[in-house]
């Protein structure tokens, strides 16, 4: 029977193919009292040396597929499994209730997961889901349970599952899996982000679609409009088939913007360059034709250690990443840790509100010999390519003046040392605190460039927690208050002769992108899959046009009035 549902479109594409139904295997626990405890707690231990080695195994399979940014969520996993506290838990609930391993497992992670799951931030609830995925590895292993390996699939299918754990979904094939349909899920789950990183076409939250397909069946599925037809007609695969073949040639016609400029159709030219996470994902810059990188995001290395990485460490890592990007500029933000972003093995200062607390550059600028290595590590690597540094969070200018000093006092100890770097450096910062936007020009008289972080500006100009979906409807990028800011940055800038790009999500988001050019920006820096798409609508804009466009933008109201004004000027 055909039957038609309506879902979050998570990942771009339209595809249909054959239903692979991924079912768990039903795993029964019983409360059965145990005698020898000691042989439990071993059997326990085993199955968590289990689930690191299977962790270990998918996270470099990830950082391969994926890159860095996504592959850091099985640093998570590998918190999890190894977590001190949880592992005490179940061993006591074993020990003093003679407890199976498989059960004490299931209610002490279950009482995590739940703690994790009824908070109100995002954030946190993902952190739950981090959990059960651990948990399900340690009690497959105790049950002696192989799970389904989707990396073993053969032939083209979509996955149909209730939901599908970052672990599954970091192994997926794209050749074969065209997409996948879950009962839960949303846009901001580690599933849908990896979807889009792999480019499989998606769709989410369906509440209970695993009920209504059998394996067999065929399922198209459209992750722009969030459409899932079982068993289509013949007309329904018709129409399908006309959106995929749009898509196609849509990308098709990016691609052929590959080895261009940049440009407007009047010839207003403007640089796009790649945000990336790790040297790894230098390759897919590349690929998708970046003219520079904008942001080298360096926290994912540190967030990928064990310790404080050593300058020794860092240095290799900028090193690659220059080589590989040739004689093309690339960004080096400097350690952004804090707000949601911890590390294993530093305690952070317990505060009421970490995203306004202890983070970033006021981070470095108290660690300075933290903040040394990294800057020693990126002056030695600058020789290797087009270096440019900037500073995360910069809110004064006294703020950016004491991190310049901490730079000048890299330099000179390595001149002392005889150890060589490039004097063609430009230092510049992040515009992120809508206190620096308004002092652009004061802070550009110091700086060589800005980068404005649309998604951290965001927040603190709404005082609307990036992680609170509660409060996300104040997400916001073409409120007049938000493009305000950008302008006054943009103008600042530009007026002391200093270039100005962004690093924030709305660097590449269509409808921002026409009003952006308008004001004058001169970098864009996104994903690098978006990279070839930006470039040809760059192409169709009129710059005197769009420099009108942004400054009848401003004057407006609300967002609402701006996306109205959008939608008559691509008419
Ligand atoms: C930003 O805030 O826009 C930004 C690019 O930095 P991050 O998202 O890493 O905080
Ligand atoms: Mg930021």
């Amino acid at each position: 029977m055909n039957k038609k549902f309506n879902g979050i479109g998570a990942s771009s594409g339209v595809s249909i193919a054959k239903v692979f139904e991924l079912i768990e295997q039903k795993i029964n626990i019983s409360n059965d009292k145990i005698s020898d405890t000691k042989k439990e707690i071993e059997k326990f231990k085993a199955s968590i040396d289990d689930a690191i080695k299977q962790i270990e195994v998918i996270k470099e399979r990830a950082l391969k597929n994926l890159g860095a940014e996504e592959a850091a969520v099985f640093d998570a996993h590998m918190q999890v499994a190894s977590d001190p506290a949880m592992s005490k838990e179940i061993q006591d609930m074993i020990t003093n209730e003679k407890c199976n391993a498989l059960h004490a497992t299931s209610v002490i992670t279950g009482n995590y997961a739940s703690m994790f799951e009824s908070m109100d931030d995002e954030y946190m609830k993902e952190r739950a889901a981090d959990i059960k995925d651990v948990a399900k590895r340690i009690i497959n292993s105790l049950a002696g349970v192989k799970s389904t390996d989707v990396s073993m699939i053969n032939e083209e299918v979509i996955i149909v599952a209730y939901d599908l754990t970052p672990s599954d979904t970091a192994q997926l094939d794209k050749k074969f899996v065209k997409g996948f349909v879950t009962d839960i899920g949303g846009r901001t789950s580690h599933a849908a982000i990896m979807a889009r990183s792999l480019e499989i076409p998606a769709v989410l939250g369906l509440n209970d679609i695993t009920k209504h397909v059998n394996s067999g069946d065929k399922i198209a599925i459209n992750g722009d409009t969030g459409e899932v037809i079982v068993n289509p007609s013949d007309n329904e695969i018709v129409n399908f088939e006309n959106s995929a073949r749009e898509l196609e040639e849509s990308k098709k016609l990016d691609a052929k913007f590959k080895g261009k400029k940049s440009v407007t159709s009047d010839n207003h030219q403007i640089e796009i360059a790649a945000n990336i996470g790790s040297p790894k994902d230098v390759e897919g810059a590349k690929e998708n034709d970046a003219e520079a990188v904008g942001l080298f995001r360096s926290e994912f290395l540190y967030m990928d250690a064990k310790d404080w990485p050593t300058e020794e460490e860092q240095y290799k890592s900028y090193s690659e990443a220059l080589k590989g990007m040739g004689n093309k500029k690339v960004v080096v933000r400097t350690l952004d840790i804090g707000g949601d972003k911890i590390l294993n093995y530093f305690k952070f200062p317990d505060e009421m509100n970490p995203f306004l607390g202890y983070r970033a550059i006021r981070l470095s600028l108290d660690k300075k010999d933290i903040f040394q290595t990294q800057l020693r590590a990126l002056l030695r690597a600058s020789v290797h390519g087009k270096l440019a540094i900037m500073f995360p969070m910069i809110a004064t200018v006294d703020e950016f003046l004491n991190a310049k000093k901490e730079y000048d006092k890299a330099k000179e100890d390595l001149k002392k040392e005889g150890i060589e770097f490039a004097n063609d450096i430009e230092v510049g910062m992040m515009v992120e605190v809508p206190a620096a936007a308004v002092i652009a020009k004061q802070l550009a008289k110091h700086a060589d460039f800005m980068s404005i972080g649309t998604n951290d500006l965001m927040q603190y100009t709404m005082a609307s927690d990036r992680m609170n979906e509660k409060v996300s409807y104040l997400y916001q990028p073409l409120n007049p208050s938000i493009l305000t800011l950008i302008n006054m940055t943009i103008e600042g800038a530009h007026s002391e002769g200093k270039w100005v790009g962004m690093c924030g999500e709305m660097a590449g988001d269509k409808n921002a992108i026409p009003l952006l050019v308008g004001m004058g920006l001169d970098e864009f820096s996104m994903s690098a899959t978006s990279i070839l798409s930006a470039r040809r609508q760059i192409s169709n804009l009129n710059y005197e046009e769009v420099k009108k466009l942004a400054s009848e933008a401003i004057k407006l109201s609300t967002q609402d009035e701006v996306k109205k004004l959008l939608e008559k000027f691509n008419k």
